[in-house]
């Protein structure tokens, strides 16, 4: 079921047998109509995460990408609206003809088909992939994921027996008497069973460890060796699963199950993440989303940058329409993130003031960037209507952008993706990325209007960073730390790569706070 942990227990996966020197790549189902995840909720599904070909993505290629270090691109995540418009298409154009099209074999053909086409895809960064994860989304027995899984099952046979290996994620729940029950299990594996697949592995969710007890019942009823049954107790924090299902002996029968010779994992990886804090900080993200998931690389960047710095970054999330400025003052840092609409608007604005005039440290990203330049415009420019043509009338400081006055459709329609950016020399982005050209994603349909650049700039913003005359990247020099940007770094923040403006960030708030211990 979703929220179990299926991403992280995946990206564990690929985790492990990287560190066997295995080159990994994931591929995430979700068995949605929707063609991609741009057009949803994030309150409703989580946040819509962005790859460097622009594509708008599940947020576990999120998961993926930090666990794995790799760069995905679109093929690696296969929806029902993907798989049923090629079909679709195919049909009218006549490749089909004279047949009936089918779910089995027309749909199942395709899912198989874009599997293989995501596993052979060459990632940046890394050989070509011996080893292809497939997360399917959703729970045994859902509608929606029958094709997929059918799919599977035509694979399985299709392939060597030791070619592929099936892990499934169960949840083992906590009687009112504290004892873990195994009958979710064991009726989910009946469940999986009658779709003529055998869990080769179960990896068992459960708030503390499993225990011999517990594995040897669900080893006994669900037709699996012992050593298959991994406990997956909640760890403190996600980076240290794939060490948790290590210990578990995990990375021993997947080589086992996938013929693979007996390797030592090199487990440097580890050490890198791993968490060691003196200092703590405490940071402010101002939103109309209440729900973590909707910032969950904003969540995982500042952890990375934390970690680089010995500093837990404590975050608390304050509503944009309900928060008292008198909150304000009991952080050490105010971030304001990307989003979309009026709603929440003006506590935004009314933050980033707050930030800009008591000094205190701030990250702006996307929406952030935009509603810096409109608390600018107002407060120090004096134009009291600014504000940005996404939220209704007044003077528009930031517009659309050019390239979406014909846009029609709504879903993948915005910039996106990969963009190169020149930094200006003696800036504070020049201090942080140390280099003059990086690249960053984006996903926005706005930005500073470029004829008001110059009033902005004498008033004393200073736009360190842009791509042509679109403004990337603004910041006050007499203040302690203040950047926003227009394109979203938190998408390339890696645990063992943090993310240059987070860490610029983090570093600011602990000056700010004079060094409190942790
Ligand atoms: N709504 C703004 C735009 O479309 C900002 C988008 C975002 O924050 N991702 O430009």
């Amino acid at each position: 079921m979703s929220g179990l942990g299926k991403g992280i227990t995946a990206a564990s996966v690929g985790r492990i047998l990287k560190n066997r020197g295995y080159g990994i790549t994931a591929v995430k189902i979700d068995p949605y109509l929707n063609i991609d995840a741009g057009t949803m909720n994030p309150g409703q599904h989580g946040e819509v995460f962005v790859l460097s070909d622009g594509s708008e993505v599940d947020l576990d290629l999120g998961n993926y990408e930090r666990f794995l270090d790799i760069d995905l691109s679109s093929a690696h995540n296969i929806t029902t609206g993907k798989v049923y418009r090629t079909v679709i298409d195919k049909e009218r154009r006549g490749d089909f003809l004279g047949e009936t099209v089918q779910i089995i074999p027309h749909i199942t053909d395709e899912i198989k088909e874009c599997i293989r086409f995501a596993a052979e895809k060459e990632v940046p960064g890394q050989k070509m992939a011996d080893i292809c994860l497939v997360e399917i989304g959703g729970t045994v027995g859902d509608i929606e994921s029958m094709p997929f899984l059918e799919a599977v099952r035509q694979m399985r046979g299709e392939l060597l027996l030791e070619d592929t290996v099936i892990i499934h994620v169960t949840l083992i729940p906590e009687d009112t008497m504290g004892d873990l029950k195994t009958k979710p299990t064991q009726h989910s594996v009946k469940a999986l069973r009658e779709l003529g697949l055998h869990a080769d592995i179960i990896v068992g969710r459960s708030d503390r460890p499993i225990g011999s007890h517990t594995k040897r019942k669900i080893s006994a009823f669900c037709d699996l060796p012992l050593k298959g049954v991994i406990s997956a107790a909640t760890a403190p924090d996600i980076y240290q699963v794939p060490l948790e299902l290590e210990k578990e002996g995990l990375g021993d029968v997947l080589s086992e199950h996938l013929g693979l010779e007996k390797r030592k994992a090199d487990i440097s990886w580890y050490h890198q993440v791993t968490q060691e804090y003196t200092e703590r900080v405490n940071v402010a993200i101002v939103s109309k989303y209440g729900i973590e998931d909707v910032y969950l690389s904003i969540k995982e960047a500042l952890k990375h940058a934390g970690r680089a710095l010995s500093t837990e970054v404590r975050i608390t999330w304050l509503d944009s329409e309900r928060y008292e400025q008198k909150q304000l003052a009991e952080f050490d840092g105010i971030l304001v993130p990307g989003g979309f609409g009026k709603r929440g608007m003006e506590g935004k604005v009314d933050a980033i003031e707050w930030a800009r005039t008591t000094g205190t440290p701030f990250l702006g990203l996307c929406l952030g960037f935009q509603m810096a330049v409109v608390e600018y415009s107002r407060h120090v420019l004096g134009w009291g209507d600014a504000t940005s043509a996404e939220m209704g009338e007044g003077k528009h400081v930031i517009a659309i952008l050019p390239e979406q006055y014909d846009v029609t459709e709504l879903g993948g329609t915005m910039r996106l993706g990969n963009s190169p950016i020149t930094l200006k020399d003696g800036t504070l982005a020049m201090k942080v990325y140390g280099q003059k050209e990086i690249e960053e994603r984006h996903r926005h349909r706005y930005e500073v209007d470029p004829r008001y650049i110059p009033d902005l700039e004498n008033a004393g913003l200073v736009f360190s960073g842009a791509f042509q005359n679109r403004m990337e990247i603004c910041e006050l020099p007499n203040h302690p730390f203040f950047m926003a940007t227009q394109f979203h770094p938190e998408f390339r923040s890696r645990p063992t790569r943090p993310s240059p403006p987070f860490i610029g960030f983090v570093k600011a708030c602990h000056e700010k706070n004079g060094g409190r211990a942790r």
